[in-house]
């Protein structure tokens, strides 16, 4: 299987009845875009941008960022990149971009909120991703939106900046990573052309435990069902609009949740690159009707551990 998987790596994953999902990397450096594209990868479907921001002493300037997105784009060659504008906070400290002590920074100035304080930070960034792709396709997407107020703050920002460069593929998303944006996932489809479900920080929000918690990080499994509850919410939203939903957050190459995602009807999986051929290899085994029952069976579980004991043996007679 491994081999085969690996083999197969470039062909598209479309289910045993003919389902296409997209599978696209995670990256936080650009020059790792070629080695994703070398696994499969059918774009990048969250560039982590903070990460390019860490690795200089201070703000990179227009220059210096159009070059970094700039070496992104020509290693994909025509596939999309999906660009996260700058997450910082929370556990993603900028030290160049003090925030004032918090008694909860998960809670505090982080994402979009923190990047909406200083404008012209987003906007120069949001000049050089357009700048950076001329024709080629770029999603552009916010992180830590809870509801249609902040995209529209920073959709402003966005606008301004595409009216003076009309990069002609460019479409803005938002990432669902807070309860509130995908049980509001309907009044956000009507104004986002995509979604991505961040369920790291989706997680730790739904289920009020730390991400990076010591003592009890087995307890905060993505596959909790309230998790897979918004995250079935968020696709109906979206699709009912016309709109795509990629999922970029580590749930996404779990091998119980990929066929429940699939099933669920989530149309692009973002993954560490190296495990690109596997995530497309489980896609290929399905069947959209059984990937549907197994989406069912596990929303109907009372808890996580239920949702990983059930699909064990579900998943291993649906393949
Ligand atoms: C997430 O929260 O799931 C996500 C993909 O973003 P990050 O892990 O960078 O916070
Ligand atoms: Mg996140």
């Amino acid at each position: 299987i491994e081999q085969e998987a690996y083999q197969n790596r470039h062909e598209p994953a479309c289910t045993r009845d003919g389902h296409r999902v997209e599978v696209a990397a995670n990256l936080g450096n650009t020059a790792h875009a070629v080695d994703a594209v070398e696994r499969g990868a059918e774009g990048v479907g969250l560039l982590r941008t903070e990460f390019i921001f860490m690795a200089h002493p201070d703000f990179p300037d227009l220059k210096t960022q159009i070059a970094e997105y700039g070496e992104a784009f020509d290693a994909l060659a025509g596939r999309p990149l999906v660009a996260r504008t700058l997450d910082v906070g929370g556990d993603k400290p900028l030290p160049y971009w003090p925030v004032a002590a918090e008694d909860n920074p998960f809670l505090g100035m982080r994402g979009i909120r923190l990047a909406l304080s200083r404008p012209e930070v987003l906007e120069t960034q949001l000049r050089a991703l357009l700048m950076a792709a001329g024709s080629r396709p770029l999603r552009i997407m916010f992180p830590m939106i809870k509801d249609v107020e902040e995209f529209r703050a920073g959709k402003r920002v966005f606008d301004r900046l595409q009216a003076e460069i009309r990069a002609p593929d460019v479409q803005l998303g938002v990432m669902v990573e807070i309860p509130s944006s995908a049980l509001l996932a309907a009044s956000l489809a009507a104004e986002v052309d995509f979604f991505s479900i961040g369920t790291n920080d989706l997680t730790q929000y739904t289920l009020a435990i730390d991400r990076g918690h010591a003592s009890l990080s087995a307890q905060s499994d993505a596959i909790h069902p309230a998790v897979l509850q918004l995250i079935r919410l968020t696709v109906e939203a979206a699709h009912a609009h016309g709109r795509w939903v990629g999922v970029c957050g580590e749930l996404g190459s779990d091998p119980l949740a990929v066929p429940v995602l699939v099933g669920l009807g989530v149309d692009e999986l973002s993954v560490t690159a190296r495990r690109i051929p596997q995530v497309k290899a489980m896609i290929r085994r399905l069947g959209m009707p059984q990937a549907r029952e197994l989406a069912s069976l596990a929303l109907a579980q009372p808890t996580a551990a239920a949702v990983r004991q059930t699909l064990e043996t579900a998943v291993a007679a649906a393949l």
